[in-house]
């Protein structure tokens, strides 16, 4: 018998680890063959004693995704998603699934049991000394309320943890892995608009597909050789021109000031249906999503960009750091377009004052505690970490210097990038980096972060 054969022969699962299979297998050839010693083989402690069962599902959350490679079939909603799994001592992993149907789950090995509850699945997967493929089959359900795949529109959106509505993912903000996508099933006429390959780690919300009868624009090519590229729909050139205008500077001064870009050397926005009265974006780099309505916004396509440093760069620890990407994305954006001659900061102030002054909608910017809360219905998801966070940075901007804030967000990027981090690191290594305005700039984080009421209220007349 040869490896091939016990292969071919189906699954004889392993009791223990991987390596204890593999370390057995010699053992096995002897048996078959007959050769040896002239005694009878008996098993040893580690071999497989009979064709065993494959190992039972256990939740194992800690095991790391390394890559997900996606085949979506939009018409089908089928989906098939072949993982790299980390090495690990423990058995099992877990996944995110929401609402999907999941198919099968199979490997080299042969087929992996699973159990799925609570939109979570479990699969049986043995501990290995090195990475593991698994592929999971699968069907997505539509769906229309911005959390998943949606038909109508032709959008995915997954933030902020509705991943497991259309891939097998984790949906906590600092699980990073690296991703390739490939889309088929996409109706006559349109163009399916997603990256192939998201070549550094990412958020499981940055992954997206859009659906169009799509025009592309050039925007032009940084000093880096990132393409800046704009895909608009049948009937808003016009806007959406205007709109990105600023955009392939944008990305240039952010790559200049800040590091490289990593997630891609063609980049862009792309407009999406959103649907009325929903204005803003989503940072699916490298080709990340702007609402039609918001085409026309030269700080949402800045804004959209910046987070392929912060937010996607640098991602969050927990949900609870939603300051540390939205904050750190609105203040790059005000500097990038700072440089062409376009101040953001009297809109920003009345978005602040509208903030400070709302008790609807004023909170902490960062609250205490990691993922203990869910950001898609908590009073969080709010401008107040948006415009909180970059008042607290434009205010330390004020004591030291635009520029050196600039060189230190640059350090911390280049410190952080492809892992989390927490808004405290962040003012940490703010307080490290100007050591004579540690204090004042420790008293900016309490009044601006770290409590309620605002430190001040921007005087200005707003509409
Ligand atoms: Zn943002």
């Amino acid at each position: 018998m040869t490896m091939q054969a016990w292969m071919a022969e189906g699954p004889r699962w392993p009791s223990r680890t991987l390596r204890a299979a593999v370390a057995a297998i010699p053992m096995l050839l002897v048996a078959c063959d007959g050769v040896g010693d002239g005694r009878s083989a008996s098993p040893s402690p580690d071999a497989p004693s009979a064709p065993l069962e494959p190992p039972a599902p256990v939740e194992n959350r800690a095991r790391a995704l390394v890559e997900t490679s996606l085949r979506l079939d939009l018409a089908a909603q089928r989906g098939e998603a072949v993982v790299s799994i980390a090495a690990s001592q423990q058995p099992g992993v877990s996944f995110d699934v929401g609402a999907l149907e999941i198919h099968s789950v199979t490997s080299a090995l042969g087929t992996l049991r699973f159990r799925q509850q609570d939109g979570q699945l479990d699969i049986g997967l043995p501990s290995s000394d090195g990475p593991l493929d698994i592929v999971i089959d699968y069907r997505f359900a539509a769906q229309d309320d911005f959390n998943g795949w949606m038909p109508e529109p032709g959008v995915s959106f997954l933030w902020p943890d509705f991943c497991g509505n259309l891939f097998p993912c984790r949906d906590e903000p600092a699980a990073g892995q690296r991703y390739r996508l490939t889309v088929s099933g996409v109706p006559e006429g349109n163009t399916a608009v997603y990256p192939q390959r998201i070549p550094a780690a990412a958020p499981a919300y940055m992954p997206a597909v859009a659906l169009g009868d799509y025009r592309v624009l050039s925007l032009g090519t940084t000093r880096d050789g990132t393409e800046v590229k704009l895909w608009h729909l049948p009937g808003e050139a016009e806007h959406a021109v205007d709109g990105t205008q600023y955009l392939a500077q944008s990305m240039d001064f952010f790559e200049q000031t800040y590091g490289p870009y990593a997630f891609g050397d063609v980049v862009g926005s792309v407009s999406v249906r959103w649907g009325p009265g929903r204005f803003g974006g989503m940072e699916h780099h490298p080709f990340w999503h702007v609402a039609s309505e918001a085409m026309g916004s030269p700080e949402i396509h800045a804004h959209e960009a910046a987070h392929g440093w912060f937010g996607n760069g640098v991602r969050m620890a927990c949900w609870e750091d939603f300051a540390l990407s939205e904050g750190t994305a609105s203040y790059l954006a005000a500097r990038a377009l700072d440089q062409q001659g376009i101040d953001l900061w009297p809109e920003y102030e009345c978005r602040l004052q509208r903030v400070c002054t709302d008790e609807r909608v004023n909170t902490v910017a960062r609250p205490s505690d990691c993922n203990a809360i869910r950001l898609r219905d908590h009073p969080l998801w709010s401008d107040v970490p948006y415009m909180k966070g970059a008042q607290f940075l434009r205010q330390v901007a004020e004591r030291v210097g635009a520029n050196a804030v600039d060189d230190a967000l640059a350090r911390f990027y280049r410190e952080r990038f492809g892992t989390e981090a927490r808004m405290q690191d962040l003012v940490d290594h703010l307080r490290a980096a100007f050591p004579s305005e540690s204090l004042g700039i420790e008293a900016l984080a309490q009044g601006w972060l770290y409590q309620r009421a605002c430190p001040s209220v921007p005087d200005r007349v707003c509409r």
